[in-house]
Order: C-alpha cells, then structure tokens, then sequence
C-alpha cells in the first residue's frame, strides 16, 4: 500500500470536467511533480486532496483511509500539510514566533494573543527553522526578509504538524531560478531527513527534470502520462498534449530561458 492512493478522481465545474478520473500514488520518500498546462485540473487535484474542494467521484487514500468527506483540519491533523503565504497580519512577527504559531496550531492548543506563542516551542521552532537554512534569522521579522527566505519559513511552517505528505502548489512563484533551485533542493533534503512525501506543481521543467523523482502530467483533466523524468521528456504524449505539437522538450527549453 502506498501512503497516498488517488482512484478514479473526478471533479466538474458545471459542465467543464476539471479532474477526469484521474489514478496515481505516491510513496513515503518520493517528491512527485504533477505538471501541465494552465487548466489542466493541477490546482483542483491538490484542494481535493487537502479538502478544500469535495470531490465528485473517485477515491483519496491516506494510509488506506479515505480523505474524501473529511474536513480540511481533520486532512491536516492526519499528516496532510500544505505551504500557506504568511498572511500579513503575522509579516510583522519574528520568523520564530510564526513558526511557533504554528506548532500552537498543530498542537490544536487555543491561542487568543499572539504574545502568548513567545513562550511556546521555541526550541522546537528553531529547530523546524535550523532544517531550512533560517535559524540565523529567526529573530527578524518576516517582513523584511528577502522573498526567497519567506519561502524558506512558509516551508518551516507546514513542516509544524510533521506532515507524512506535503503538497506545494507552484511554490517556487515569482523566484528567480537560483532561489528556485535552493527551495527544490531543500524540499528534496527534507523528504529525505523526514522521510516524507511531497506532491508539488512547478513551471520550471529544468527544476522538475532535475529533481523531480517522478511525474505525472494532465492535461484538460486527464492523466496522459506518468514516470520517471526522462521516460517523461521522451513521451510522445506529452510532446504532443503539453509540449505544444512538433515542438521538442529542447525547443521548449531554450523558448521558456
Ligand atoms: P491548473 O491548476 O492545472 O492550472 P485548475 O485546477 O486551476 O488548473 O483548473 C482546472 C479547470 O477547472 C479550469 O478549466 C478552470 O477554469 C476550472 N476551475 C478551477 N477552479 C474552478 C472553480 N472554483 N469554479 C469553476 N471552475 C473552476
Ligand atoms: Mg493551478
């Protein structure tokens, strides 16, 4: 049994069939790229899996139990993390004391005032920040921090409740390559430290060839193709459906640079 187990995943808008019976999983220790066109149903795939969206058909296995029906805090509770954007109203706190909000969170504990999480978990936060490259920083606040190191916290702070599966849609947005680079490179270390799985959107196909231990690629709600980089990058489906026709994976490349 793999820890992530999607069945016949279905979901329409209307009339418009955004996720079209879709099968995969995905195994503890694994960082799976889900790419393809705008609209291709990445974005609803991810928010039937943490349950912000229900989904109309199909399956979602965690450990063998069904996610679909279940809340998303109960999703969260049961190792299903995502990466948020610090809101604003936590910019003005240090790096640690969003970290520690968010091992409050985790804990479920009830916290009124935000001074209270100073006194909570801070061991625990600068280790969660130690692991991403932040603990330097940990006592700056989050506004003015450079935007590749934000990112390093929001990672930080889905690792609060030790997920078993992240998911990080298009988490490299709006970063130049080297931070993108960085940011993959860490996400692989922690799936590797952690033993953790994480399913993740990205543009980049340099950064998902590159890191990526598997992919699936969808397009108008289909899966059409799944495997290893380089079985990818060679599938005439994907030449054809996501590469645009007659255009090769070099091509492609040197248009995207
Ligand atoms: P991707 O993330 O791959 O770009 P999405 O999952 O966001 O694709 O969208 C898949 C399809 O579903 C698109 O046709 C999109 O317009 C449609 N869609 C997504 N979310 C909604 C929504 N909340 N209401 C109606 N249509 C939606
Ligand atoms: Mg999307």
């Amino acid at each position: 049994m793999s820890l992530l187990e999607v069945t016949g995943l279905g979901k329409s808008f209307g009339g418009n069939r955004a996720v079209d019976g879709i099968t995969f999983s995905l195994d503890t220790g694994e960082l799976l790229a889900l790419i393809g066109p705008n609209g291709a149903g990445k974005s609803t795939t991810f928010n039937m899996v943490n349950g912000q969206l229900r989904a109309d058909s199909g399956s979602i296995k965690l450990d063998g139990v069904e996610l679909i029906g279940r809340k998303p805090r109960d999703i969260w509770h049961r190792g299903v993390g995502r990466t948020f954007q610090i809101a604003e109203t936590f910019a003005s706190l240090t790096v640690v004391e969003n970290v520690q909000m968010a091992l409050l969170s985790a804990d479920s504990k009830l916290y009124s005032f935000f001074r209270r999480a100073a006194d909570h978990k801070r061991d625990e936060a600068l280790s969660l920040l130690d692991q991403v490259g932040m603990k330097v920083q940990a006592d700056r606040p989050c506004s003015v921090l450079a935007y590749g190191d934000v990112k390093r916290v929001e990672l930080a702070i889905a690792m609060a409740n030790s997920p078993k599966l992240l998911l990080m849609d298009e988490p490299t947005a709006g970063m130049a390559p080297k931070e993108r680079n960085e940011l993959i490179v860490l996400t692989k270390q922690l799936v590797i430290d952690r033993g953790m799985a994480v399913l993740f959107t990205e543009h980049s196909m340099d950064v998902v060839f590159a890191y990526a231990d598997r992919m699936i690629v969808l397009a108008r709600g289909r899966l059409i193709a799944e495997g290893k980089p380089m079985e990818i990058r060679d599938h005439p489906k994907v030449q054809e459906v996501y590469f645009g026709s007659g255009k090769t994976f070099e091509k492609l490349k040197a248009q995207v640079a």
